[in-house]
């Protein structure tokens, strides 16, 4: 179904973002025919190219990413997309070009969405929304969409906040983690609330404990001066590991709109318990051992040029919910770059049965729910079964396995990746995927005593083999409450 006519500024519209996802995207829906015929887009940045040379360089985007070639069997397509494109020389924190882009736009009207999107760095974000207002491009239609990171701490996400409440109602304004547009992630409220099955087992009394794992096997390369500065636990924790948890975590909504859910994951994010300092871990990555597989040539402190950095690349903790729910089963958060594998994992443990009435040969089993966010997303259940054969009553544990690729055939393919799904709810007005200012916050207010923490303390990051799987004491973290991870081991 196409949405509605449309115009979409991207601030930073040379940016990689924008060339690696932003366009992309918006030229997978025209493929899809989900663009109506008036739908405008129109990249700004600071670069002085003309009309032409931005559509050449959106084609080098198209073509660099693969996408042109699958999607236009047909030929025609990515010109007909190109048609669409415009671009305007715009500097956020200047007046010129912005009269431009006034009269390319004309008034907002009822008829025609208005986007801007923020594909800048965070420190453009107020200015842009300033601009925004004092050339009176939007009326109360008009959406924003503001990219991570959402502040820097507690303090600089409020005071965000405050700017863009200045200029835009909540009700307009997109707080974007593509987390949350990937098909999988959403599969979680699915499989929680669409299935009699898991619900009712889902909390405290059947659950033994959470995990969630996000493993990058790239290191920090091109983002090196930004990562630096942030660290994975604000690159990472704050925004997407909390995201997932919340939605694992969280009571049923009364609907699947966007204030119900979003007051929801709040809720949980609220009832978070500070973690003790020894509940958490942080590394970073060091230069593979000799033999050990790794081929990178570059230790973290390497690459930011910094010998003494002291900025995680890897954390690996345990929370607590304080609430009904939850009380009692933990959380076990990681995440970390130049890890082994690239995998993103959600490992529900449940308790062993009360009482086995097979005696102690049987051994102990209980049910692993495992949810692959990426790569294979799908998802295995383990069960445990009788051993095949004459041996008597011996139990073993089977995979209930299920590939979303497998089981739905093409139709996985051809669904909309994340920036795709978002960026047509922000056409369409659907902020449920989005996260809201108070929950930004929440998860701030969370982190920031952590990070206070380590830098009191002087604390330094433990060192880890560049493709291994992470610092040994996350492992001692696991094994001290005798569990061990899951996921990319
Ligand atoms: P980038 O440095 O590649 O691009 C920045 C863009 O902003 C360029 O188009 C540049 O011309 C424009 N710009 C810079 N200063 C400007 C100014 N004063 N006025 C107008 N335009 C200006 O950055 P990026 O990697 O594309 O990231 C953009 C935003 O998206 C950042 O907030 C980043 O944190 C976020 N983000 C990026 C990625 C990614 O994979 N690249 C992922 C998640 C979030």
């Amino acid at each position: 179904i196409p949405v509605q006519a449309f115009d979409l500024v991207i601030f930073g519209g040379t940016g990689d973002l924008a060339q690696r996802k932003i366009l992309p995207a918006l030229y997978r829906r025209h493929c899809a025919g989900q663009l109506p015929d008036t739908a405008r887009i129109i990249g700004a940045a600071r670069a002085e190219l003309s009309r032409r040379d931005y559509q050449s360089l959106v084609r080098a985007a198209l073509q660099a990413g693969d996408i042109s070639a699958g999607k236009d069997a047909a030929g025609g397509q990515v010109d007909s997309f190109l048609a669409r494109i415009n671009y305007l020389a715009i500097d956020a924190t200047e007046a010129e070009g912005w009269q431009t882009l006034a009269q390319t736009l004309g008034r907002p009207t009822a008829d025609r969405v208005r986007v801007f999107y923020f594909s800048v760095g965070p420190a453009l974000f107020a200015p842009l929304a300033e601009q925004i207002w004092a050339h009176d491009l939007a009326d109360d239609q008009t959406r924003i969409v503001v990219e991570k990171p959402f502040g820097h701490d507690l303090a600089s996400a409020k005071a965000l906040n405050r700017t863009l409440a200045s200029h835009f109602d909540e009700s307009q304004i997109y707080r974007i983690d593509h987390y949350l547009g990937k098909e999988t992630v959403q599969n979680l409220m699915a499989i929680r609330f669409g299935n009699m099955l898991f619900e009712p087992l889902w909390n405290s009394q059947y659950v033994d404990h959470i995990q969630v794992t996000v493993a990058e096997t790239v290191g920090v390369e091109g983002r090196a001066s930004y990562y630096d500065k942030s660290g994975a636990m604000r690159d990472m924790v704050q925004n997407h590991l909390m995201q997932l948890l919340c939605l694992i975590a969280m009571e049923p909504p009364a609907k699947f709109d966007p204030d119900a859910v979003r007051d929801e994951k709040l809720k949980v994010i609220r009832a978070l318990e500070p973690v003790e300092p020894h509940h958490i871990v942080r590394g970073q990555y060091a230069l593979a051992q000799e033999g050990a597989g790794g081929d990178e040539d570059q230790s973290y402190r390497e690459t930011v040029g910094d010998p003494r950095s002291s900025t995680e690349s890897y954390v690996a903790l345990k929370a607590h919910i304080s609430n009904w729910r939850w009380a009692g089963t933990p959380f076990y958060l990681r995440t970390g770059k130049r890890l082994v594998a690239r995998s993103s994992v959600i490992n529900v443990f449940f308790k062993d049965a009360p009482h086995s009435i097979f005696g102690a040969d049987a051994g102990r089993h209980a049910n692993l729910l495992t949810i692959r966010l990426q790569p294979d997303e799908g998802i295995t259940l383990k069960v445990t079964i009788k051993e095949p054969g004459p041996g008597g009553m011996r139990l073993i544990d089977v995979p209930l396995d299920m590939s979303f690729a497998q089981a739905l055939g093409a139709d996985i393919d051809d669904a909309p990746d994340a920036y795709e799904r978002l960026i047509t709810d922000v056409i369409r007005g659907n902020q449920t995927l989005f996260m809201r200012g108070d929950e930004v916050e929440a998860a701030w207010a969370w982190t920031d005593p952590i990070i206070a923490g380590w830098t009191s303390r002087g604390d330094v990051p433990k060192p880890y083999d560049s493709g291994s799987t992470g610092p040994g004491d996350a492992d001692l973290l696991m094994r001290r409450d005798q569990r061990d991870w899951q996921g990319i081991n």
